[in-house]
């Protein structure tokens, strides 16, 4: 998606060798043309595969998963970060260290919008070490339902989680893949090892 690659060039600001800041267009001010463009990026990707619903984290997978959702005609649900002391019989809640932030959150669905029928498709912003993505993964057995596939709006390459969702065999699509960050620079993967994202 070079829209998005030179959005990040453009835009971007690095900081050390493994976080990238996209503040001015998807973690803190928000564009909704590019939104609308990548929601419809991962519809087109994933549509085949007979989504119910679309699954991220709050607060900043909402946008991109919202304008997924929209395109697939399917509800999003995001989970919550909750603090455990409201947490009750009537959610699914798992533990997901949060790789930014760097402690740990519970985050939570409600049983009322999740069920052993969904077939589902993970959206988020970034990719890292893919806690996030197993968080929600974990969810979604609870719920016994099934994970279909995963969208990363930018995926850093070099770290752990896209291998760890290729060992899943979770197809998986990112629309930016970041070889690796130096000197202020995004260097992006030349060829994307990705999932198939064939009929499962
Ligand atoms: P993971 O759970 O895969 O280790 O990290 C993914 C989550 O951490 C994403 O939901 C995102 O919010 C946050 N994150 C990880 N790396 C970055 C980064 O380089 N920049 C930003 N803005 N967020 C990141």
């Amino acid at each position: 998606m070079k829209f998005l690659e030179e959005r990040i060039k453009s835009e971007g600001i690095v900081l050390g060798s493994d976080i990238l800041k996209v503040d001015s267009f998807l973690n803190h001010q928000v564009d909704p043309v590019l939104m609308a463009r990548i929601g419809a990026e991962f519809a087109e990707k994933f549509r085949h595969l007979q989504i119910t619903k679309v699954l991220t984290i709050e607060s900043s997978g909402i946008a991109p998963a919202l304008m997924t959702s929209f395109d697939l005609k399917v509800p999003l649900v995001f989970a919550r970060k909750q603090k455990s002391r409201i947490l009750n019989n009537e959610v699914f809640s798992t533990t997901v260290y949060s790789y930014t932030k760097q402690s740990e959150n519970q985050i939570s669905i409600s049983k009322k919008f999740i069920s052993a029928n969904d077939r589902i498709l993970i959206i988020d912003d970034f990719l890292a070490n893919g806690q996030a993505v197993q968080g929600l993964l974990d969810i979604i057995e609870q719920a016994q339902a099934q994970a279909v596939g995963v969208g990363i709006v930018i995926e850093k390459a070099f770290q752990k989680g896209h291998q760890l969702i290729l060992s899943k065999h979770i197809p998986l699509f990112s629309l930016a893949s970041i070889d690796h960050l130096v000197d202020g620079k995004v260097i992006f993967s030349k060829k994307q090892e990705q999932a198939d994202v064939k009929q499962r």
